[in-house]
């Protein structure tokens, strides 16, 4: 059994509605508001060429923001469609409500290979709550379903998971399908050494992750924050550090768990208080009393990079440190030089998660790594080998 992939549909002349995932941050200067970021627009261009290319009609859909199961203009989808018709060569229509009369007719009125987007699923509130009566009147505006929003692919919304029990077929479009064939490669036969890097707040993130790699990965290189809670939980100081007290005894369980494949920082950079303009130093092993841990030290930046460029399989999820300033972003950026460096030495690099995707990104090897996951809360629901609501509702061949 494999899951039905665009290629597997006849596309000439059928309403195709996709869902795509063109929920991209916004820039609202001088009362003119245009898309500060397209990564995820582009992302979703090759199933829409698709589309446009077969003379399929395709119906976009997607979610912008957190609307409170009503209108916002402030997270109206218009200025993606103006985005959308500047990139494809053809005019993109945009239809100011997501189902009913309105949407109908401008599906109804849509030629082949033409293209329109809907406005914003999450102005309904039927759509977080999976509602069925909603699901349905999307379904309505299609003869075949294609989901190609890897980023939503965890949750059960409507416009995910409801709307394919209401259509013939439901298949998985391009981003999706590149994005569930590296990850499953990860999980189910990685090429050793397989190292993982987990930085980022919270280690409650990722604590299900770690859980569901411990057998296959040999190394777990952890930094940021959660690496605090780690310390803390072996019984070191960590000073004014952040640490996530209610993990303790899930941190010191999950590290026994590992048994020493979990390596933690050996220096940090440490400052007085969470501030780019702190006093700051590099402090080994413990942090004392009154500073705080914001990035990891060079030493282990140094063991960090020995371990990654003899690995084979690389995934990393979650910033080194607090990278957004300047004095604490040295080791998220030298572990993403360091993942260039494998991947031009054959390693298969993955990296996941926003921050984690922007900090690739300013580096500059956004290009340079195998794979950058669109979805970072689906990446690692992914990993914890978890099934994805949105992918699992789909039709199987
Ligand atoms: P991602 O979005 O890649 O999944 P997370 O959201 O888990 O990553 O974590 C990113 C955030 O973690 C960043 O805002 C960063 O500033 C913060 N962070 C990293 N290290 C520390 C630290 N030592 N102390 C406080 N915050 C940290
Ligand atoms: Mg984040």
């Amino acid at each position: 059994m494999a899951t039905l992939s665009i290629d597997d549909l006849d596309l000439r002349g059928r309403r195709v509605l996709c869902r795509v995932d063109f929920n991209v941050p916004l820039d609202s200067d001088d009362g003119a508001t245009t898309v500060a970021d397209d990564t995820r627009i582009r992302a979703a261009l090759p199933t829409i060429r698709k589309i446009i290319a077969d003379g399929g009609k395709a119906i976009l859909m997607s979610h912008l923001g957190r609307p409170k199961g009503e209108p916002d203009p402030t997270l109206s989808l218009r200025p993606v469609a103006d985005y959308l018709d500047d990139l494809l060569d053809g005019p993109v229509h945009f239809c100011e409500d997501t189902v009913g009369d309105r949407a109908r007719t401008m599906v109804h009125n849509l030629p082949e290979g033409g293209v329109l987007l809907l406005e914003n699923t999450r102005f309904n509130p039927g759509e977080k709550a999976n509602d069925d009566a909603f699901a349905r009147q999307l379904a309505e505006l299609a003869d075949v379903y294609v989901n190609d929003a890897f980023g939503t692919a965890h949750r059960a919304h409507a416009s995910t998971e409801g709307v394919t029990h209401h259509v013939p077929r439901a298949a998985m479009g391009y981003l999706v399908a590149k994005e569930i064939e590296v990850l499953s490669k990860v999980l189910d036969a990685p090429d050793a050494p397989f190292v993982t890097v987990l930085g980022g707040a919270k280690v409650s993130d990722k604590i299900g992750v770690i859980e569901n790699l411990i057998g296959t990965v040999d190394h777990i290189l952890v930094g940021g924050a959660m690496s605090y809670t780690f310390m803390k939980a072996l019984g070191q100081q960590t000073g004014s550090s952040r640490v996530e007290e209610d993990k303790l005894d899930q941190a010191k369980s999950l590290y026994e768990q590992a048994e020493g494949t979990l390596q933690l920082p050996v220096d940090h950079v440490v400052a007085t208080a969470f501030s780019a303009d702190a006093p700051h130093r590099v402090t080994q092993g413990e942090i004392p009393e009154g500073e705080m841990g914001l990035d990891i030290g060079p030493a282990t930046v140094e063991a960090y990079r020995e371990k990654l460029l003899g690995a084979k399989t690389i995934v990393w999820n979650g910033p080194m440190g607090v990278f957004e300033m300047e004095p604490f972003a040295k080791g998220t950026f030298a572990i993403a030089e360091t993942l260039a460096e494998a991947t031009d030495a054959g390693a298969l690099t993955i990296v996941g998660g926003g921050d984690s995707v922007a900090a690739i990104t300013q580096a500059g090897y956004a290009e340079t790594v195998s794979h950058v996951s669109t979805g970072g809360g689906a990446m690692l629901t992914f990993l914890e080998g978890e099934t994805l609501p949105g992918i699992a509702a789909l039709s199987q061949k």
